[in-house]
């Protein structure tokens, strides 16, 4: 047997499965189809030294699988964009408004959104994140959209947009397509008084860049990651070796494997051993497909308009944020993907930056670089995020994040809501459970 455990994919949940591997004594291996470590985690560096980040970038309070992991790699957390002063913009066809309310409310809709806020976060409270199949009202709450039960509290019209144009802004999936019981335990995961607390979610960065902390554990790892290695076929055995079976036929054994891959790529990966159930339960995962698009500036001009950076928007943007001096990241949510590829590739650039000159200015036609990066489509990602349509979270099943040693699952698919924090922490939680159980 060549090795204790290989791990399948160099993303933040595979090195961190990896990384505990190692400090933990196994003889570890990591294979990663790409010729770079991170995942959905990457980084460039303008010619001025600034770190532009192409893939996640914020964390919360509440994320302390990744804030501790942080640590330990001698890496430092500083406020993200919501520490930035100044009024978030919304732009929708029919106009754009600085600050509350947004410019389509009427009166009524702000009372009418606090109460169902507050409905909101009462109903969440009932659902235990860790097994939301629990809930008397398990099926009838996963078979119901957000957008539905939103109506059946009598919410506005008005209200159930500015609950969407949210959501898009996140790049989730449309809450006319996402389970209200996925929803609710997403927001049961890192309590907070509102629906969707940006502070609690996105307050905090890596100020050393949040790929640094992928780079860092790869540094770690050193020798232990084979890059440009494509898993074909994992051969899972309780006795005797498990077998890796790369692109080209080259096979790697091991007595335990680790799957950190994304769910659309795993569904690629031809895998025996492991139970009908699981793989049923693995396969039947989706994402959201998103892109994100990034513009660096000389300067944050939109400062002195009196605005954030903060942006919800009805265009082809569902958002955007200042991710670091200057910088301005933007989010193209799953609705919009295909207008995006439609958009002649030509022409893209131009159209995104007037999407944001609307928002801010003229000067955003001037960036001194942009980066457009279409993860949705990338084959080894396939997505964005995790998502959870009506049915899904019932479908998946309590075998949810679950092992079948020695074949272990990890990822931030395999955690409530995706993110960086699910990664690291099913990794960490993979690396224990395969060390304790030898
Ligand atoms: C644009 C964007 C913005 C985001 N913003 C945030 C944010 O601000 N905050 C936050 O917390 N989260 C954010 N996220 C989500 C977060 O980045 C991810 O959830 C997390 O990084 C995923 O880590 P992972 O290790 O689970 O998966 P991945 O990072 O996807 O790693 C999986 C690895 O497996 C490899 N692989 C795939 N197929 C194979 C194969 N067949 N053989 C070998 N290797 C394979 C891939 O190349 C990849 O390296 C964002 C994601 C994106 C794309």
């Amino acid at each position: 047997m060549n090795h204790d455990v290989i791990v399948l994919g160099a993303g933040l949940a595979g090195l961190a499965a990896a990384r505990d591997l190692a400090r933990g004594g196994a003889d570890v291996l990591v294979v990663e189809a790409r010729d770079r470590v991170g995942g959905r985690v990457e980084q460039n560096r303008l010619p001025d030294g600034r770190l532009v980040q192409l893939g996640g970038e914020v964390v919360g309070r509440a994320h302390t699988a990744y804030t501790d992991l942080v640590a330990e790699l001698g890496l430092s957390l500083v406020p993200s964009y919501v520490a930035e002063p100044g009024a978030l913009t919304r732009a929708t066809p029919e106009g754009v408004s600085a600050d509350d309310p947004p410019h389509w409310f009427g009166p009524g809709d702000d009372a009418g959104h606090r109460k169902a806020t507050a409905a909101f976060v009462a109903l969440a409270a009932t659902v235990d994140p860790a097994d939301p199949w629990s809930h008397p009202d398990a099926t009838a709450l996963d078979r119901l959209s957000v957008g539905a039960w939103l109506r059946t509290e009598g919410t506005t019209p008005a209200v159930v947009r500015l609950w969407e144009i949210g959501q898009l802004a996140l790049a989730d999936g449309s809450y006319e397509r996402t389970s209200l019981l996925a929803a609710l335990r997403k927001h049961t995961a890192v309590p907070a008084d509102g629906h969707y607390a940006y502070e609690a979610w996105e307050g905090l960065r890596v100020a050393e860049g949040s790929a640094t902390v992928a780079l860092r554990m790869a540094e770690e790892l050193d020798g232990r990651i084979r890059t440009g290695a494509q898993v074909e076929a994992v051969a899972v055995r309780r006795r005797g070796a498990c077998t890796v079976r790369l692109a080209g036929g080259e096979p790697l054994t091991a007595r335990a494997v680790v799957s950190a891959l994304p769910v659309g790529p795993l569904r690629s990966v031809a895998v025996t051993g492991v139970s009908d159930e699981r793989l049923a339960s693995l396969h039947r995962q989706r994402h959201a497909v998103a892109a994100k698009f990034v513009a660096a500036y000389e300067e944050p001009f939109w400062r002195a308009r009196g605005l954030s950076g903060l942006s919800e928007s009805e265009g082809v943007l569902g958002s955007t944020w200042p991710q670091s001096e200057g910088i301005l990241s933007a989010l193209v949510p799953p609705e919009r993907y295909g207008v995006l590829l439609g958009m002649p590739p030509a022409l893209r650039t131009a159209e995104l930056l007037a999407e944001m000159a609307r928002l801010y200015g003229e000067e955003a036609h001037r960036p001194l670089a942009t980066y457009l990066r279409t993860w949705g489509t990338d084959p080894w990602t396939q997505g964005y995020v995790t998502h959870w349509t009506p049915g899904d979270v019932m479908a998946v099943g309590p075998r949810h994040g679950t092992h079948e040693p020695p074949f272990y699952v990890c990822g931030s698919d395999q955690w409530v809501a995706g993110y960086m924090e699910g990664a690291v922490r099913t990794g960490r939680a993979a690396a224990k459970e395969a060390l304790t159980r030898g």
